[in-house]
């Protein structure tokens, strides 16, 4: 069976930045499933599973703009150190649910110095083009209640 819309697909991956260091990967032994054509992976990644089936390796380079998007200045924001109230420390790398203007926001800490925080409200892999090693472990049609959920269910998938 090939990839296609309505196809769940079960896929062993290695994510790797341009300078070759390893930053996601699938468990061993424990492939991700996705739903093809619901949007539950990166759209460069989704484009390239089209056609693939079980057994199938590839490498692909997915650009920020069909990955996590470019980086926006504008997401980076210096805040007073008393917006952490509560927090006993605040170190870069750090991440923080905050109040944006389209609702919550996942936000890293970028720098920090005794009167401000800087905090950057882009995806950590914003800008970054992505290096996927893949190999297709299964590929099964999706069920009615996959198909309504909008994801995959069971192994590799969602447990609710
Ligand atoms: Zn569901």
């Amino acid at each position: 069976m090939l990839i296609a819309d309505r196809a769940v697909a079960l896929f062993h991956y290695t994510l790797t930045d341009p300078a070759g260091a390893v930053i996601d990967a699938s468990p061993a032994g424990q492939p991700l499933a996705y739903l093809h054509g619901a949007g539950n992976i990166v759209p460069g990644l989704e484009q390239a599973m089209q056609g693939r089936s079980a057994g199938d390796r590839f490498d692909v380079i997915v650009s920020p703009e069909q990955g996590y998007g470019e980086r926006d200045p504008g997401l980076v924001q210096v805040v007073p150190r008393a917006a952490f109230q509560g927090v006993d420390s605040i170190e870069p790398g750090m991440q923080f649910q905050a109040q944006g203007g389209h609702g919550p926001m996942l936000v890293t800490v970028a720098a920090v110095d005794a009167d401000s925080v800087t905090v950057d409200g882009n995806h950590p892999l914003a800008g970054v083009p992505l290096h996927f090693a893949v190999e297709i472990a299964q590929v099964r049609e999706a069920t009615a209640e996959e198909l309504a959920h909008g994801h995959v269910h069971g192994a590799g998938g969602h447990h609710h």
